[in-house]
């Protein structure tokens, strides 16, 4: 068996790499290495520079903007990306609602949403979770109701990452109570400025605020706007989940990380002893990358298309609970690293006291983004959650 990437598949990674080093803007590239989320300025720049080049969203088919690369090169692009410090396609809008569009969505809807998506110029949120309706999903609340030639929704949305800055949000919504709960859901499209939403902020742990209650009182939205049949929005969000877990594996982030983590480790020193050549470390470190090459070989597998005997869900969640875990261990190594000046919070100065004498490169942002990881086994599907779908796994032997 040939490990290697063929010689047209190196290629173009350096074409990749040399895109990156010529147009990834230093200052973009600087707050994406110590604040997240990056600021959505950054990223409408940054998808407008890639949407130019006619990258602006690899993996939905050509004719909606994608590259028709193989799954390799996406691999590979992706890897590039992440080691300039890019940032990566919008979650809730490129990664979710754009394969959802493309699968079920109206040619309108399609031709209508997709070229300001791919262009950074219309962001978007996602409006599942409920307070009572998180991991179970089938249990939420928020109606709507057809009132001549609009939806007019009621209820309550939590923890909507970027609501307040996002242009539009896909929703699930309860049409039809009269039949089984994953029946009555439908998926429509809301202008985030409608009136009769109200937003409200929630303050995360590492000091962020992208996340949100969203309160919809009477928000009228035209017919048009709903994606696919009416009743069908269950199918439409398992369909989307999927996509997410299987981008859940948050590998180039982890590489990138993992390396940053041992240049911290060559330079901080205990007792005088360089900490990567103290034993305890040494061994976390050699730990958390063995288990990082296995997660690499895991994701090239897939991608590869190798038949697998387990059945496809088990794939992706294990992909899912390994990449959350390997988040949190990495920035943890990270902190460990530094010590006691990962204590400091850096907050909005993050990014301008990066890189001076008293705050070297690797230090901003260390801890915010360690305490942020500990919802990486939450959002997109629970740990416990991805466990109980592993449990029920089929072998097709
Ligand atoms: C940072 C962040 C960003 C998010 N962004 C968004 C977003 O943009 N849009 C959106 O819609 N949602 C978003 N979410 C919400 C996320 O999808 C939910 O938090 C998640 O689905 C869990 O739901 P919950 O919080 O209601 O917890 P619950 O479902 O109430 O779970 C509480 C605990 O019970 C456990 N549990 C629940 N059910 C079972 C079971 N059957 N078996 C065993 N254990 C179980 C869970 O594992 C968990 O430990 C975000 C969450 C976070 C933390």
């Amino acid at each position: 068996m040939n490990f290697n990437f063929s010689p047209e598949d190196e290629a173009f990674r350096l074409e990749v790499r040399q895109f990156m080093q010529e147009n990834v803007p230093p200052d973009i590239a600087r707050r994406a290495a110590v604040m997240y989320p990056p600021p959505i300025a950054d990223f409408r720049r940054w998808q407008k520079i890639l949407n130019a080049k006619g990258w602006g969203a690899p993996h939905l088919p050509p004719q909606y903007g994608g590259t028709a690369w193989s799954p390799i090169r996406k691999h590979i692009f992706l890897d590039e990306l992440y080691k300039a410090d890019g940032i990566d396609y919008g979650w809730q809008g490129l990664h979710m609602v754009a394969p959802v569009l493309v699968a079920f969505g109206s040619e309108a809807q399609r031709q209508r949403f997709l070229p300001p998506m791919l262009n950074g110029d219309e962001i978007w949120c996602q409006g599942f979770s409920e307070p009572g309706a998180g991991s179970d999903l089938a249990n939420l609340r928020t109606h709507a109701k057809l009132v001549g030639d609009e939806w007019v929704i009621n209820g309550q949305k939590i923890w909507t990452s970027d609501a307040a800055e996002s242009d539009w949000g896909f929703f699930l919504v309860r049409t039809d109570q009269t039949v089984k709960p994953q029946k009555g859901i439908s998926f429509l499209l809301v202008k985030m400025d409608a009136p009769g939403i109200t937003i409200r902020p929630i303050e995360a742990i590492n000091g962020g605020h992208d996340l949100n209650e969203v309160f919809l009182d009477n928000v009228r939205v035209p017919k048009d706007q709903l994606v696919g049949e009416a009743g069908m929005g269950w199918t439409y969000a398992k369909y989307l989940l999927e996509k997410e877990r299987t981008t859940s594996a948050f590998l180039y982030f982890n590489k990138r990380e993992l390396e940053r983590a041992k240049e911290s480790a060559w330079r901080e020193r205990i007792n005088g002893v360089t900490l990567i050549d103290t034993p305890d470390f040494a061994r976390k470190l050699a730990r958390v990358e063995a288990d990082l090459h296995a997660l690499e070989w895991s994701v090239l597998r897939i991608l590869a298309g190798e038949r697998t005997s387990h059945n496809a869900d088990a794939v992706v969640s294990a992909l899912k609970i390994c990449g959350a875990e390997m988040q949190q261990r990495v920035t943890e190594l990270q902190v460990d690293a530094l010590g006691a000046r990962a204590l400091r919070f850096f907050g909005s100065d993050a990014d301008t006291l990066h890189n001076s004498d008293a705050w070297p490169a690797d230090v901003p942002g260390k801890s915010a983004r360690f305490l942020f990881e500990r919802a990486s086994t939450i959002f997109g599907g629970t740990r416990e959650v991805q466990k109980n779908i592993i449990a029920k796994l089929e072998f097709n032997l």
